[in-house]
């Protein structure tokens, strides 16, 4: 109801479908730091309290706006962070709808999110869920899965290029799995010992622990892609360091602040980008590409009942690697 408080039940009615409209019952929804910062009113005015979040949606059609012939009712779908844009703009023609104006996540802006029983939002932006996955993984797919997948798609790599993924929790668990099954050599960066059974397991080639100066410098200009997942301040110099000529570093998680020293980026003529989440094409393309190669998040499923106990777990990091609600009727 208000910035930061626990959430709580409340009774409201979506107004009528429109043409181009589908009404999703949710099934289940993951739980994705997006959802805290809004929780949470970290940015500002896209919270509108009462908020109701939830992006990674997954659900049976229950009804269709009048010019929707895409979707049947009872149909398995999924919806991720985005849920609308203008669809004529040139961001939209280009397959950059997360760029358009019109842009409209599925739960910031006074839209209501998938902790909602019902999820409605135009159908251009609700998509099949493949059989070979299940619900409860396809659902941190539809943000996660989608944004990792953006950024790996769009890195100009060769197959068996050397690639880094900094930080392993919801992100970069999926994005080591992607990577590793798109031909990419991975090894997982994090701090101390605790997660690289996991990562390796993930796919992961090599674990390299950001914490061990020695390991680090041993492997300095060795890799072409660094993506960062995680949020948490690092000792970017040492990270910099690991860049091959030509490399190139990819922001997925959002450090408050960064300092760089440019001078070697220029010499080495290497570049610093960012991901956001993909287009409508690459979230097909990652659901089907999940699919084929049995990519699956590690989930922990809860009742949606408990979703205060799952958002404080989420705030302690204990989420290993995404938390899922599920409704149960
Ligand atoms: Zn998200
Ligand atoms: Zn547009």
């Amino acid at each position: 109801m208000q910035a930061g408080e626990p959430l709580v039940p409340m009774q409201f009615s979506h107004p009528p479908l429109n043409y181009s409209e589908v009404k999703i019952k949710v099934a289940c929804v993951g739980l994705c730091h997006s959802d805290l910062h809004l929780i949470d009113g970290d940015w500002g005015d896209e919270s509108r309290y009462p908020q109701v979040c939830g992006h990674e949606i997954v659900g049976t059609v229950v009804s269709l706006g009048s010019q929707v012939t895409r979707f049947e009712i009872g149909q398995r779908v999924g919806v991720g962070w985005q849920a609308a844009s203008c669809l004529t703009c040139e961001w939209c023609l280009g397959g950059h709808e997360p760029l358009c104006q019109e842009m409209q996540s599925s739960c910031s802006n006074g839209q209501i999110g998938g902790f909602a029983d019902y999820f409605v939002c135009d159908h251009s932006f609700v998509y099949d869920i493949p059989a070979a996955l299940e619900s409860s993984h396809a659902a941190p797919l539809l943000c996660a899965g989608h944004t990792v997948y953006s950024a790996l798609a769009k890195a100009p790599m060769r197959a068996g290029a050397n690639v880094a993924v900094l930080g392993i929790g919801g992100l970069g668990h999926l994005a080591i799995q992607f990577a590793s099954k798109m031909g990419l050599c991975v090894t997982a960066l994090s701090s101390g010992q605790s997660k690289r059974t996991d990562a390796l397991a993930m796919g992961a080639r090599e674990y390299l622990c950001t914490d061990d100066p020695d390991a680090m410098s041993r492997a300095a200009g060795t890799f072409d892609y660094i993506l960062v997942t995680a949020s948490a301040e690092q000792n970017w110099p040492v990270i910099l360091a690991l860049l091959r000529p030509l490399g190139e570093l990819c922001f997925a998680g959002i450090p408050e602040k960064i300092t760089l020293e440019l001078a070697n980026f220029v010499y080495q003529s290497q570049k610093i980008t960012t991901v956001n989440i993909g287009s409508r094409k690459q979230m097909v393309e990652m659901l089907d590409l999940a699919a084929k190669f049995g990519i699956k998040p590690w989930v922990k499923k809860m009742p949606m009942a408990e979703i205060n106990l799952a958002i404080s777990k989420m705030r302690n990091n204990e989420a290993k690697y995404r938390i899922v609600l599920e409704n149960t009727d």
